[in-house]
């Protein structure tokens, strides 16, 4: 997944600056587009308020063993994600081994001893989540590597967090008093910001949008030439036939699918407990209602050839495209919008009114909250209730380029195991659908909607559409047989244990039982070949027994297989009087609980992070204070090195 080797690129970030008199490097190490965003918004920003050279550099396209080169007179900037359990971002890994290691070594000689990054001026945000454990580690782990080796920070280290929600405003609260450290400390000074485009837009009205070289939603040339060829990973997805899909819940008000993803024939691997990255498309219905706010609409299937002005600036998708194409499939339109990018475009209002009522969102946190955030608005909804019906034609489309994420996959955890069906993906997932209060739109997620649409299509549902959201279900070309989508896998530490006599305790409330499901299943065939299978535990939670208990018929089959080993325990929250609860089945149990994690049984906890995890891994504390006779603290001590050796694992969101 190298790009710039890949590309024969040099990976020398210092002669990369040089040759384009860059005097401040942006590196980002992003799972989900955040932190590539962000750094993209903090070069823009040092270039066109201080004058700045800025780059952005993605982590893992250079090599780091000659910072200590790095002249005293320019700037490096770290935006770094923290995933999962602490843990690098893919891009990141490298990186983050080289700059940790304990006996670095840089490109002539230097050590740690010798103080080598005494001459590297940095600043640093990380991205975190403070449900998980380890919040926000890459930053502060890097900070603390970069200090130890003599580097200089030249403002506080931030934290943004996605876990209360907040990230935006604290990458806004950092990035001022950050400007300030900086600029003193350079001898900037800021001027009057002016928009610079950073990709230019060149239309050809002349040109077919049926050209065999126009890139309709193929990710790239293999795929536009119609011969897809792996590796199949995150720069190259697997364009995979959808098997089999089915609805799982028995009502009306929500939908959750099961789908099976043949992987035959596409060297893509998998094993129990990873996860499967889907690539989506926009509904139609908010791609035209993009290109319609901005005025495109008559030209959406105009071809265009972008490309960065700078050569630094890399184009996030293959050109040349349609607007219709690069909207639809390659820009996150429908995501939440931010503070600072309606600041941004204020100037392009189309008229004073409207300007001002922008700088107001742009300037008052609380008002945008209730305007926008609150009522879940995506940026042509916003567009288009702002100016009433009038056009915005003049954003220029570059900064729509600049200001959106780039469309991001999203992850499922692998609901059936790979040594029972090593060539089919399962799927479990929940279809998003909500009204806010004081909207006039009920947000649609954007992954789970293009699924819901498959399987819609796949079935020839009679009324396959009753939103019109319009979704391309083939993609312009066809080029594929069926029904299909683009995917790669993720590899996870969320494993069964090697020896399968041990053990195992799984918490798994709605679709959080996805990748139990895979480990039952896994566990049931090993006993079917007459393997010596150890106890295996399930606690399942979900609204009603009669609506939304997935696999109901399913877990009964394993039961034969498994016999007694197989133990189930159901939470059904709105079918009583009173709530209950996975902890309450937990609670329930808690002697044999105990007794199995003595005898070192895997603990396991799926689905919400924000709640559910958390009260789980409080009431475990609890659970061996009380049956082990030990204090709470030493009850939280206990889970804590659970947690530590691998013996309690989690696979959460929120
Ligand atoms: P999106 O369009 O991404 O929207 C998701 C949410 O973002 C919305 O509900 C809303 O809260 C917010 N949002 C979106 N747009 C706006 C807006 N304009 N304004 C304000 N808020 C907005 N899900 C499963 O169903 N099954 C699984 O097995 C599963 N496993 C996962 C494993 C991992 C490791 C991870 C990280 C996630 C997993 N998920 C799983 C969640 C899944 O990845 C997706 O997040 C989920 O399906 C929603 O995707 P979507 O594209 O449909 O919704
Ligand atoms: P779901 O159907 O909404 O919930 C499954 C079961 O979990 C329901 O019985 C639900 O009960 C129960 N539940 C709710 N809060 C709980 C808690 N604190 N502890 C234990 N159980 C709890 O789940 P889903 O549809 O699969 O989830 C869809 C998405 O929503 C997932 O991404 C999940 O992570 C997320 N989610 C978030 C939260 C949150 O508060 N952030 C909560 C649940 C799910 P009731 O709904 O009847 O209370």
């Amino acid at each position: 997944s190298n790009g710039a080797a890949k590309a024969g690129k040099s990976r020398n970030i210092i002669e990369k600056m040089e040759e384009q008199d860059k005097n401040c490097v942006v590196f980002y190490g992003s799972q989900t587009g955040t932190a590539e965003d962000y750094a993209s918004r903090i070069a823009k920003e040092g270039h066109s308020r201080f004058g700045l050279n800025t780059m952005v550099a993605d982590l893992e396209d250079y090599d780091f063993d000659n910072l200590d080169k790095f002249p005293d007179d320019k700037l490096a900037v770290f935006v770094l994600a923290t995933y999962g359990e602490g843990e690098p971002t893919d891009n990141a890994v490298e990186f983050y081994e080289f700059i940790g290691s304990e006996d670095i070594s840089f490109s002539e000689g230097a050590s740690a001893d010798d103080q080598p990054l005494a001459n590297l001026k940095y600043v640093a945000f990380g991205l975190g989540n403070n449900t998980y454990e380890h919040y926000n580690s890459m930053v502060r782990n890097v900070d603390k590597y970069l200090a130890k080796l003599g580097a200089t920070r030249l403002g506080a280290a931030g934290e943004g967090d996605d876990g209360a929600g907040t990230m935006e405003e604290d990458f806004l609260a950092w990035k001022e008093p950050m400007w300030a450290d900086v600029t003193e400390k350079l001898g900037l000074e800021e001027r009057e910001a002016v928009y610079e485009p950073v990709f230019e837009i060149n239309e050809k009205p002349d040109m077919d949008a049926d050209a065999d070289e126009v890139y309709l939603g193929e990710p790239n040339k293999n795929h536009l030439e119609g011969s897809q060829k792996g590796p199949f990973n995150a720069n190259n997805p697997f364009i995979a036939p959808i098997a089999e899909s089915h609805e799982l819940f028995n009502t009306k008000e929500r939908n959750c699918l099961h789908m099976e993803i043949s992987i035959a024939g596409s060297n893509l691997t998998y094993t129990t407990g990873d996860h499967i990255a889907i690539w989506p498309t926009n509904a139609g219905k908010e791609v035209d209602r993009f290109l319609n706010v901005l005025g495109l609409g008559p030209k959406r299937h105009t071809v265009i050839a972008v490309k960065g002005l700078d050569p630094t600036a890399k184009v996030p998708f293959p050109s040349p495209t349609t607007y219709d194409a690069a909207v639809r499939y390659h820009m996150e339109i429908c995501a939440p919008v931010s503070r600072q990018f309606v600041s941004t475009i204020a100037q392009f209002a189309p008229s004073e009114e409207v300007k001002a009522e922008m700088v107001k969102l742009g300037s008052e946190k609380e008002y945008f909250h209730e305007k926008v955030t609150d009522r879940h608005l995506n940026l042509a909804q916003l567009l288009e209730i702002l100016s009433n019906g009038e056009s915005w034609s003049k954003i220029p489309f570059s900064l729509m380029i600049e200001g959106l994420l780039k469309i991001q996959p999203r992850y499922y955890s692998i609901s059936s195991s790979s040594l029972v069906q090593k060539d089919k993906i399962s799927i479990t997932a929940v279809v998003e659908s909500s009204q806010k209060a004081g909207s006039p739109h009920i947000l649609k997620g954007v992954t789970t909607n293009y699924l819901l649409a498959l399987k819609q299509k796949q079935h020839g549902d009679p009324d396959p559409d009753p939103h019109g959201l319009n979704y391309a279900i083939v993609g312009p070309r066809n080029k594929y047989d069926g029904i299909h989508v683009p995917v790669h896998v993720r590899h996870s530490n969320f494993k069964l244990p090697s020896d399968h006599s041990k053990p195992v305790i799984m918490v798994g409330p709605g679709t959080g039982v996805a990748p139990f499901r895979a480990f039952v299943q896994e566990r049931a065939a090993q006993a079917k070949n007459g393997a010596d299978v150890g106890k295996t535990v399930l606690f399942f939670g979900c609204r009603k027994r009669s609506e939304d208990f997935m696999y109901e018929k399913e877990w009964q089959q394993y039961k034969e297989a498994l016999g007694d080993k197989f133990e189930m325990h159901t939470a059904f929250s709105r079918d009583g009087p009173k709530k209950v609860y996975v902890q309450h089945q937990i609670e329930e149990n808690a002697e044999e609980v105990n007794k199995l994690l003595e005898q070192k049984a895997y603990f396991y906890v799926c689905g919400d992070a924000a709640n559910m995890a958390r009260e789980v891994n409080i009431l475990l504390g609890k659970i061996i204070s009380k049956h082990r006779n030990v204090s709470e603290q030493k009850g939280e001590e206990i889970v804590k090195a659970m947690r530590a050796s691998n013996q309690y694992q989690e696979d959460v969101w929120s």
